[in-house]
């Protein structure tokens, strides 16, 4: 299969999984995680016509974007990896949205670089749905004090909540968890799913995955 085949595969399957959740295909987009491939293996996923990528490294994403941004307009950059706050600066200068807010000092670093480069970023909170101690994000129980302090002391846009499932864990709970912590936190979008769940995700309401080897490879 070609790289605009695997495309067209997975929008095919995100489509049928709203469907079958009784949602409109167009009620979940998708984020392309381009990382460690090349802009000539991005390429043809542009002009196949998706226009939103996912990277999860800001010196990667500075390599190889700016190029390609000047060939095509429109393209949306999705920070999905972890952010370190000396990195703030060309993370906010760089991406359109950060899906990596996890901790106050990142929130704080962005803010003020949002206002330094008079830039207006979508965020999301990572929460770490399975409490590992090796993976980022703010728990479950602190995700009402964390959201609101992003949206009424830092004034961030907190369009989201994003997830990774643990590896070894059936995902749907941690999906389910999200969602019912969107709802009552008055957050919209649900980034969760990637190559070996997004179906699974579109059932529980993602309203972005985040999809990467399905689409260009094995990495
Ligand atoms: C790499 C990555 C993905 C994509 O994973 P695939 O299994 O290749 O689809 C999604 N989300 C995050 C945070 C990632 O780091």
């Amino acid at each position: 299969m070609s790289v605009e085949q695997r495309l067209g595969d997975v929008q095919g399957r995100m489509a049928k999984a709203a469907r079958e959740a009784n949602r409109k295909p167009e009620s979940v987009s998708l984020v392309a995680v381009s990382k460690t491939f090349e802009a000539g293996d991005i390429r043809p996923v542009i002009a196949a016509g998706q226009r939103v990528f996912g990277e999860n490294r800001v010196q990667e994403a500075q390599g190889k974007w700016p190029v390609l941004q000047a060939e095509t307009a429109g393209i949306e950059l999705h920070l999905i990896g972890p952010l370190q706050s000396n990195k703030a600066a060309e993370a906010v200068a760089i991406f359109d949205v950060i899906e990596t807010v996890d901790r106050e000092k990142i929130a704080r670093a962005v803010a003020e670089e949002c206002k330094r480069q008079n830039r207006t970023l979508r965020f999301y909170v990572q929460v770490n749905t399975g409490l590992e101690p090796q993976k980022a994000g703010i728990a479950p129980d602190d995700v009402a004090t964390f959201v609101r302090l992003c949206r009424d002391e830092l004034g961030l846009n907190i369009e989201g909540l994003m997830c990774i499932p643990p590896v070894d864990e059936n995902p749907g709970p941690h999906f389910a968890l999200l969602a019912k912590l969107a709802e009552e936190n008055d957050v919209a979008g649900l980034s969760m799913g990637m190559s070996g769940d997004f179906e699974t995700a579109v059932g529980f309401g993602a309203t972005s995955v985040r999809v990467g080897s399905a689409i260009f490879g094995s990495r």
